[in-house]
């Protein structure tokens, strides 16, 4: 008989398992509290002008490939690769520095700057490169039961990259580069994982391999929300059914089993299983009031940095803006190591700005550019008060403005903001948090929420929260192991396989 899941949220992690498990013959129903798919990986359309509100690129291209053909269908996202992979400006520095693939290139970049960069580069990511392939399958993309079976695939992980347990990645950059301008901008893969690189463990420098040696970086043709689009049409054709405004507050039990979520009408929806694509700590917290997620012992556990993020419409084209950018201002280690733990809103931010419609024109009217600005800011445990939102929104474009020598503010035709509060009310976030849960060493692997519940035989989890971690391409993969486990835990006959993956 075929079995029904009942997913919460449709976040990637949630549109990504719905897929898995129509392919294998499950039956699917999805509830989502916003109006439209996607979590954060979503868009905004005002004024003639169209937005991706978060994900802008992404690593790893592969498991999208792997995706779509563990479902039977084709890819139907065109990924362009990134190459230079972002620009940087910096403060003091009028050009800014181009960052791209090819190493001979790249040091070309850092001439003056940095002696020997090539040389240092190669041995620095060729000692990254060692450790992503040592720990992709081997830590990564695995389900842990036990603290025993992690401890057992951490001692598959070569000893020589124990010492960089030891060291944060700006230790580590500080060991092999001397210029500040390099080990600040290998420093910024931090900032994906949602942290400083003064708190990010320099295990990640595997990061700077999977960006400029690896795989590389890409984006959408069309928009980055495309991806929840195509996933969405091909679920729609399949049969699945998509409730949105419809947020699950309660749960019901019986036995050691979920038997229904409630709405906030009060509707209970029912399934054989269920899957959690909601903020897998929060959720165990605030909807099953478990203690362990209680909000003392949340707010104790170690968060991503929090976005305020700008959707700015501007008339006219700007030509030295590229399609990633990053403006950083002269005292990185001043700023990352004390902004994000106060009250006040930086007064010189450092952010993020990605033009789409210098790749995609028709994300504005002609002559016109689309601008989406991230600015990583305390979350909402240190800065619950966001008043002064439209302050920082002028500073941060009165700076660009001034760096690039364009009035943005003058040329201004359309402007969303999305403060941590509006983060944190859309879409579930704790506190604002943009990533979830972060990545130090105390919360990765069996170490983190798992993506089977403690305590109801038929709940499962999937998304940033939870195992293997926050990023589109790590969500990815998350959808692939809690199907794994849902295969284990309730297996369908061979017959309702087939006829799943006979689907669209
Ligand atoms: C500003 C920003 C920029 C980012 N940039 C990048 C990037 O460039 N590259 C990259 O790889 N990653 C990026 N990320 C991270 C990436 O967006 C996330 O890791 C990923 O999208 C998380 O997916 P998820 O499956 O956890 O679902 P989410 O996106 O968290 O979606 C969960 C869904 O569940 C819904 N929901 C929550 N609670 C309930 C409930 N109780 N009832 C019903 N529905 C509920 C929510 O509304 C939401 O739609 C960025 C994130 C942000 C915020």
């Amino acid at each position: 008989m075929q079995k029904k899941a009942l997913i919460i949220g449709t976040g990637l992690g949630g549109l990504a398992t719905a897929l898995r498990l129509t392919s294998r013959g499950y039956e699917v129903e999805m509830l989502e509290k916003h109006h439209q798919a996607g979590g954060r990986l979503n868009q905004i359309k005002k004024d003639g002008f169209t937005f991706d509100t978060g994900p802008s690129f992404f690593s790893m291209s592969y498991e999208f490939d792997e995706l779509f053909e563990d479902c039977g269908v084709a890819n139907p996202l065109q990924m362009n690769e990134l190459n230079p992979v972002y620009t940087v400006y910096f403060a003091n520095r009028e050009k800014p520095f181009f960052i791209y693939k090819e190493l001979s290139k790249l040091a070309k970049e850092f001439e003056g700057i940095e002696d020997n960069f090539e040389e240092k580069a190669r041995a620095y990511l060729k000692q990254a490169g060692e450790l992503f392939h040592d720990t992709e399958n081997v830590i990564v993309k695995r389900n842990y039961d036990t603290l025993l079976q992690y401890a057992v695939s951490l001692l598959k992980v070569p000893l020589k990259h124990s010492p960089l347990l030891l060291r944060n990645m700006w230790q580590e950059l500080s060991r092999r580069f001397d210029s500040q301008e390099v080990k600040v901008i290998f420093s910024l893969v931090a900032f994906f994982l949602g942290d400083t690189p003064f708190k990010t463990p320099a295990v990640y420098s595997l990061l700077n391999y999977t960006e400029l040696e690896h795989d590389g970086y890409y984006n959408i043709q069309g928009g980055m929300y495309k991806i929840a689009e195509e996933i969405v049409s091909i679920l729609i054709k399949r049969g699945v059914k998509i409730h949105y405004d419809t947020e699950i507050v309660n749960v019901l039990s019986n036995n050691g089993s979920v038997d229904g979520f409630v709405d906030q009408n009060g509707k209970v929806w029912k399934g054989d299983f269920y899957v959690c694509n909601s903020d897998a700590a929060s959720f165990r917290g605030k909807i099953l009031q478990r203690k362990k997620y209680s909000e003392a012992k949340l707010d104790k556990m170690h968060w991503t940095l929090a976005p305020f993020t700008i959707y700015l419409g501007v008339n006219g084209k700007i030509d030295n803006l590229h399609h990633h950018n990053y403006f950083l201002g002269d005292n990185f280690e001043q700023y990352a190591d004390k902004i994000f733990k106060t009250s006040v809103s930086p007064q010189k931010p450092y952010y993020y700005v990605n033009v789409s419609s210098k790749s995609n024109p028709n994300c504005a009217p002609q002559g016109c550019e689309n601008l989406f600005i991230l600015c990583p800011v305390p979350d909402l445990r240190f800065k619950p008060d966001w008043s002064d939102r439209e302050e920082l929104a002028d500073n941060i474009l009165k700076d660009m403005s001034n760096r690039l020598g364009f009035d943005l503010i003058k040329n201004r035709i359309t402007q969303t903001i999305f403060d941590p509060i509006d983060w944190q009310d859309k879409f579930n976030l704790y506190r604002g948090s943009g990533l979830g849960l972060a990545h130090g060493l105390n919360q990765v692997a069996a170490l983190r929420p798992k993506n089977k519940d403690e305590e109801f035989d038929n709940l499962y989890y999937v998304g940033a929260s939870t195992t293997p971690g926050t990023g589109l391409p790590i969500v990815v993969i998350g959808s692939k192991l809690v199907t794994q486990r849902i295969e284990n835990d309730f297996a369908i006959s061979n017959a309702t396989v087939q006829s799943g993956l006979q689907q669209v």
